[in-house]
């Protein structure tokens, strides 16, 4: 089986006008089995009008719909935007549609967000960090209808500091922790390879992450483009592919019906 991205997003996120129609026929061509759309839905934000959740009895329609029009098959997947006020609405989602696969991401945080900048206020770089990786901490804890976490350390990418950089060091107790619960829970991490194409030049979670997953046991990842944009798909995959097995990871995983499902690098 061909592998294939395992996070990407259409016109239906509010920060993509990527077309579904682009991505079928150039997964035609690319000889696919199946394509995997992972949009946002995004429950931890106060704007609501700014990114309005999606509307999944219409979303599934329109991907049965298309998969017909196009003959792939569709696996619908989901990057849920976490926050622990809003856990119920979460679970009840998840509990309602029949989903493939679930990206469990933060993207705000403390009534903040990291686009536009308020999550960073009256915090230092240290202390943005380290706050971000306590609520990945704290997802990771307390939500298990997920399979993978995204972009674990993506928090770099944002915030008003000369330097962006972060050494895994200066937060491994933390990190540690977030890992031995994922593992724990028999849940994954995803590689991003957005980063690979945006100004930090690295993939998320950063190589020394990855290799502490694999020292502590871990073995569930999926590889992900975080594609915004019909060209962007698959992006950084051969990259990220060759990077695991220098690592000594030997498989990669795939989500159907929420169950993973381990394949050979
Ligand atoms: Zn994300
Ligand atoms: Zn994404």
């Amino acid at each position: 089986m061909k592998y294939i991205d395992h996070h990407v997003h259409t016109r239906y996120s509010f920060d993509s006008e990527a077309s579904i129609e682009e991505y079928l026929i150039n997964g035609k061509k690319m000889d696919l089995e199946y394509i995997i759309f992972t949009d946002h839905q995004d429950f931890g934000t106060n704007e609501k009008n700014y990114v309005p959740l999606i509307d999944y009895d219409e979303y599934i329609h329109t991907m049965k719909k298309l998969e017909k029009r196009y003959q792939l098959p569709i696996k619908i997947g989901v990057e849920i935007g976490y926050e622990k006020e809003h856990k119920g609405e979460i679970s009840n989602f998840l509990n309602k549609y029949p989903i493939d696969f679930v990206i469990a991401s933060i993207h705000y945080g403390d009534g903040g967000d990291f686009y536009e900048g308020s999550f960073f206020k009256e915090k230092n770089r240290k202390e943005s960090y380290r706050r971000y990786f306590e609520l990945i901490l704290e997802m990771v804890e307390n939500f298990q209808d997920y399979d993978v976490v995204g972009h674990l350390d993506f928090i770099t990418r944002y915030g008003p500091f000369k330097e962006r950089y972060y050494e895994y060091v200066e937060y491994k107790e933390l990190i540690d922790i977030i890992l031995k619960t994922i593992i724990k829970n028999n849940k994954g991490v995803e590689l991003n390879t957005s980063g690979l194409r945006q100004g930090e030049k690295r993939i998320y979670p950063k190589i020394e992450v990855l290799k502490r997953y694999k020292e502590l046991g871990g073995s569930v990842i999926t590889i992900g483009s975080d594609a915004h944009f019909n060209q962007d798909y698959c992006a950084g995959y051969k990259e990220a592919k060759s990077l695991l097995k220098s690592l000594g990871y030997n498989k990669i995983y795939y989500f159907e019906n929420r169950i993973g499902k381990a394949i050979d690098i």
